[in-house]
C-alpha cells in the first residue's frame, strides 16, 4: 500500500471492471469515488452470471465487498451517469477529480436491423438475463416466452439462455441459430454440460452428416465436434424438462415474421456456406431461402455500449485513441473525440466499456487494473497535485439524490436479503424492485 496520494478519482460503474480498478487506485493512496448506476454493485457478476453459480457469486461478493469498505473507497449505488442519468459526465468532470475512469459495460442493445425485430416476442438476450437474475427494472417486466423459442449466435450467452428456457420455463423447443459451421461454435464445454441431456442426437449428427463434406474440403474434422460434445455428456448436469434443444449451422437470419396480432411466428433463414480468407472461417449466403417457425426469437449477438453516456462511440464501444499517449501492453484505455481529434481530458476506459462483450470477469478485472496502471501514468504527469475537497465532492452528490446508495446503506441490505433467505431455507434471496431495497434501507435507517 502507497502512503495516501492528493489524487481523487471518479470510477463509473461497479462491475468487476470498475471494483477491481477502485481497488488498485485505493492500494496507489488515490482516493475514490466508486459510482453506479445499480443499487447493488456486481455488474454482470450479479446480474448476468447464471443465477444458481452460487458460488461462483457468493465468492465474487466478497471481495466486492471488501474493495467497497476500503477507506478510500466510498460507494454511490443507484446514481446513473449520463444524458437521460442523475448527472450528466460533463457535470461529474466539472467537480474537480483528478481523472474518470467509465467502467459502465456495455448497456445498449446490438440489433441486425432485419424486417420484423419490433415484433412481440422478439427480445435481447440482455433483457432476459436482466430478467431472470432481478435487475430491476428488467425484472419487473413481462417477457412472454412462447413453446418455440429461437435464439440467435452460439456463445456461452446463448446457453445460459437455453439453459433457463430449459430448466426453469420447459419450453417445448429451442434451437440455437449458428451463421457458421460446428467447427466455429464459441460456447465452452462447461456450458454445454448443463444443456446436454436435452440435446437432439439424432437432429445433431444429422447436421454434422449434412456439413460432413463441406467441413472436410476446408480441412475441419467432424469427429473432433462430435467428441467434445460427447464429452459434455460425462458431466451432464440431470435434466428436468423434455426440451428439445437443437443447434442449425450455416444459416443467417434475414427477417422475422409476425401474424395479425403482431406476434412471431417465423424466421425466414439464409443457408450459409464456409469460405476460408486470410486464415479465418467467413459464411457466404447461398441464396436458399426457407422459414425456421418458431413462436420466440431471442439475440444473443454481443452487446453495445450505451450511446447517451456522454462519449463519442466508435460503432459497439466508445473511441480510444488508436495512438495512445499512456499504453500499456500497446492497449488504449484513453477515451478520444474524434470531432476535435484529441483526448477527451482525463477520461479512461475500462471492461466491457472499453472493449464490448469481451471475456469473462478474470479478464474485466485485469481490465480494470491495466486500465489504472495507464492512469497512473497520465495523473503522474499532472502539473498540480493539490488536496481535493473530498467533503464537498461527496456532499454534491448526497444531495443529489436522497436514495443514493451509500457502503452502510448496502450493508443493511445484505443483512435482510440474507435474513429473508435464512427465514425461507433459500441460498440466497434478492429483492427484484429498488423500491423494496430502498424502503429496507431507509426502514433500518430510521429504526
Ligand atoms: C449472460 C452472461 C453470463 C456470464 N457468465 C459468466 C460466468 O459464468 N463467469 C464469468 O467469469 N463471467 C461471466 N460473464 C461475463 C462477466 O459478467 C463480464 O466479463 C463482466 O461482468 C464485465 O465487467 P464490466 O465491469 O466491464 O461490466 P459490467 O459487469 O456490465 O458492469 C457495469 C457496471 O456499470 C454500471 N453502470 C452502467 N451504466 C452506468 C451509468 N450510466 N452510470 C453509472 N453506472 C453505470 C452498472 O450498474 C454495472 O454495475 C457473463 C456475462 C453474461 C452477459
Amino acid at each position: 500500500m502507497k502512503p495516501a496520494s492528493n489524487f481523487c478519482v471518479a470510477v463509473i460503474g461497479a462491475g468487476p471492471a470498475g471494483l477491481f480498478a477502485a481497488k488498485e487506485l485505493a492500494e496507489q493512496g488515490v482516493h475514490v469515488f466508486l459510482l453506479n448506476r445499480d443499487v447493488k454493485p456486481g455488474g454482470l457478476a450479479e446480474y448476468g452470471i447464471y443465477p444458481d453459480k452460487h458460488k461462483l457469486k457468493d465468492g465474487l461478493r466478497k471481495q466486492f465487498n471488501s474493495i467497497i469498505e476500503m477507506p478510500e473507497v466510498e460507494y454511490f449505488g443507484n446514481f446513473e451517469i449520463g444524458e437521460h442519468g442523475d448527472m450528466r459526465l460533463n457535470e461529474l468532470r466539472d467537480m474537480g477529480f483528478d481523472a474518470v475512469l467509465v467502467a459502465v459495460g456495455a448497456q445498449g442493445t446490438k440489433w441486425l436491423g432485419l424486417e420484423g425485430e419490433s415484433l412481440e416476442g422478439v427480445y435481447h438476450a440482455k433483457d432476459i438475463v436482466y430478467y431472470y437474475n432481478q435487475l430491476p427494472p428488467f425484472s419487473m417486466r413481462d417477457y412472454a416466452i412462447g413453446k418455440n423459442v429461437a435464439i440467435i449466435g452460439v456463445g456461452n450467452v446463448m446457453m445460459d439462455i437455453a439453459r433457463y428456457l430449459i430448466s426453469e420455463k420447459h419450453v417445448e423447443s429451442v434451437t440455437a441459430i449458428a451463421r457458421r459451421g460446428p467447427a466455429e461454435i464459441k460456447f465452452t464445454k462447461k456450458e454445454l454440460e448443463y444443456v446436454i441431456q436435452n440435446l437432439d442426437f439424432d437432429d445433431f449428427h444429422q447436421e454434422i452428416n449434412r456439413f460432413t463434406p463441406l467441413m472436410e474440403s476446408i480441412g475441419q474434422d467432424p469427429q473432433k465436434i462430435i467428441s467434445f460434445f460427447d464429452s459434455a455428456m460425462i458431466k451432464a448436469e440431470e435434466t428436468n424438462s423434455d426440451t428439445k434443444f437443437k443447434i442449425r449451422f450455416l444459416l443467417s437470419t434475414k427477417s422475422i415474421q409476425g401474424d395479425e396480432d403482431g406476434r412471431v411466428n417465423g424466421m425466414v433463414v439464409e443457408e450459409n456456406t464456409l469460405v476460408v480468407a486470410n486464415g479465418d472461417t467467413k459464411a457466404r449466403g447461398t441464396g436458399k431461402l426457407s422459414v425456421l417457425p418458431c413462436d420466440t426469437v431471442i439475440f444473443a449477438i454481443g452487446d453495445k455500449v450505451d450511446p447517451s453516456f456522454g462519449l463519442p462511440v466508435n460503432y459497439t464501444e466508445y473511441f480510444k485513441n488508436m495512438k495512445p499517449k499512456y499504453a500499456c501492453d500497446g492497449v488504449s484505455y484513453e477515451s478520444f473525440d474524434p470531432s476535435l481529434n484529441e483526448n477527451v481530458e482525463g477520461v479512461f476506459l475500462a471492461g466491457w466499456a472499453r472493449e464490448a462483450s469481451s471475456g469473462l470477469v478474470g479478464t474485466a478485472r485485469r481490465d480494470g487494473v491495466t486500465a489504472v496502471k495507464c492512469m497512473m501514468k497520465y495523473l503522474e504527469e499532472k502539473p498540480n497535485n493539490s488536496p481535493k475537497d473530498i467533503d464537498k465532492i461527496r456532499k454534491k452528490f448526497l444531495e443529489n439524490k436522497d436514495t443514493i446508495v451509500t457502503e452502510l446503506d448496502l450493508k443493511t441490505l445484505q443483512l435482510e436479503e440474507m435474513r429473508i433467505a435464512a427465514e425461507r431455507g433459500l441460498p440466497s434471496y434478492k429483492f427484484s424492485t429498488n423500491a423494496e431495497m430502498i424502503s429496507v434501507i431507509k426502514h433500518k435507517v430510521a429504526s
